[in-house]
């Protein structure tokens, strides 16, 4: 790889990644360049956060404009950034309010510790949580207990009490669940599993959960955080049914690089976090709010969840054309801009391929293809991007 840098890692960094030997010195819109001045296609905009693609001519304004008037004064004062952008926020989710934090973890940490504070105003005393397989929520101690991957969990033990884990897209596990475990008080599950592969359940499947929320007054939790902020082609994707939740996590594409998660709530969720009972130093300052406000802006005014869903449409076409009859291929599946192709075994060294030929590419779950390529792309990039993941994919049956 020209590219690969001639130092190793140091030592000083501890190893929590296994980080790919290169990287980027600046971006700009679908591409990242490295220091030899090689671009990269990204179609994976680190990890479904650059959805406006990078060095976003607005976004860098509104960063630069507020880096030089003010970064942060905490939330023992006003911002007005922030509160613009929760009136934003809720509006589009049909929510009641928002707590700001600065990751998705952090998100998902607040709806957990929202749906116990609505267990113990009901006199349940030791409220649980139910969570579902392959499913991820981040990597606290909550997070990671919430987590359906026991490989992510080990050697963590003791993991949280207060879960209670069931099969993904399966309704008749949760009413078996309701029936049998009076300690249950929420669901929490993201509407497609993102790390877990890009599953996509049935259509019928968030209606279901809603139902069995309502039948025993459970709250209803999405961790939106990798779904949300456009990315499937509606703000989020709960947004494809006529259901609302209780609650909303989301994160990653909310600040397009600049660190800032949310915690929406609804009605009686919406009541339990008061002054008190939860916080952030860094939560929703004025230089995260800056660039999340141009983000939602730019997703509904500047039509880019539309665009998301057109180019979802267009990618998967052309690689259902592509990889017809391809013996290699288990399963082309995606909404909107979260897009993956299934193998029949294992391919992660498609990353460092991929990587060689100027793409940027995910592999989830072993042998999953995961594309999550910026909502500003156009429709020759989409094309490229495709062609090249193709490509890999026949270079694998030579
Ligand atoms: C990435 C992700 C998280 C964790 O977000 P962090 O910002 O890394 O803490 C939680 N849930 C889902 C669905 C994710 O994709």
């Amino acid at each position: 790889m020209a590219t690969e840098s001639t130092q190793d890692i140091p030592a000083a960094v501890m190893p929590t990644y296994g980080r790919i030997p290169v990287s980027f010195v600046r971006g700009e819109g679908s591409y990242v360049y490295d220091d030899t001045g090689k671009r990269y296609l990204d179609g994976l905009t680190g990890i479904a956060v650059c959805g406006l693609g990078h060095a976003h001519p607005k976004v860098a304004a509104a960063l630069a404009e507020q880096a030089s008037t003010l970064l942060h004064t905490s939330n023992l004062y006003r911002i007005p950034g922030q509160e613009r952008l929760a009136v934003r926020l809720t509006e589009i989710a049909g929510m009641d309010n928002v707590f700001f934090c600065n990751s998705g973890a952090e998100a998902n940490e607040a709806a957990i510790k929202i749906a116990r504070l609505y267990g113990h105003s009901r006199d349940v005393d030791a409220p649980a949580v139910v969570v579902v397989d392959n499913s991820f929520h981040g990597r606290t101690m909550a997070t990671l207990t919430a987590t359906g991957n026991r490989k992510a969990q080990a050697g963590f033990e003791p993991l949280l009490a207060g879960f209670v884990r069931a099969p993904y897209d399966d309704i008749p596990s949760l009413e078996k669940i309701a029936a049998n475990n009076k300690n249950v008080v929420a669901v929490l599950v993201e509407p497609i599993l993102g790390e877990g592969g890009i599953r996509i359940p049935d259509a019928g499947y968030l209606d279901g959960l809603r139902a069995v929320c309502d039948a025993n007054d459970w709250l209803l939790m999405l961790d939106e955080v990798q779904t949300g902020n456009g990315r499937t082609g509606r703000y989020f994707a709960y947004q494809h049914t006529s259901i609302v939740p209780d609650v909303v996590a989301t994160a990653k594409g909310l600040g397009n690089g600049m660190p800032i998660g949310a915690c929406l709530a609804r009605g009686v969720a919406a009541e339990m976090l008061v002054a008190g009972t939860h916080g952030s130093t860094f939560g929703g300052n004025f230089l995260a709010c800056a660039a999340a406000n141009v983000v939602v802006d730019e997703l509904t005014e500047g039509g880019l969840i539309e665009r998301a869903a057109e180019l979802g449409d267009r990618m998967q076409a052309r690689f259902r054309a592509a990889l017809r009859g391809n013996n290699r291929v288990k399963e082309i599946r995606g909404v909107g801009l979260m897009q993956a192709v299934e193998l029949v075994e294992p391919c992660t060294q498609l990353i460092g391929e991929a990587v060689e030929q100027g793409l940027l590419l995910n592999v989830a779950a072993d042998s999953v293809i995961r594309l999550l390529p910026p909502l500003t792309m156009s429709d020759a990039e989409a094309d490229t991007l495709v062609d090249m993941v193709v490509g890999l994919i026949e270079s694998l049956d030579s």
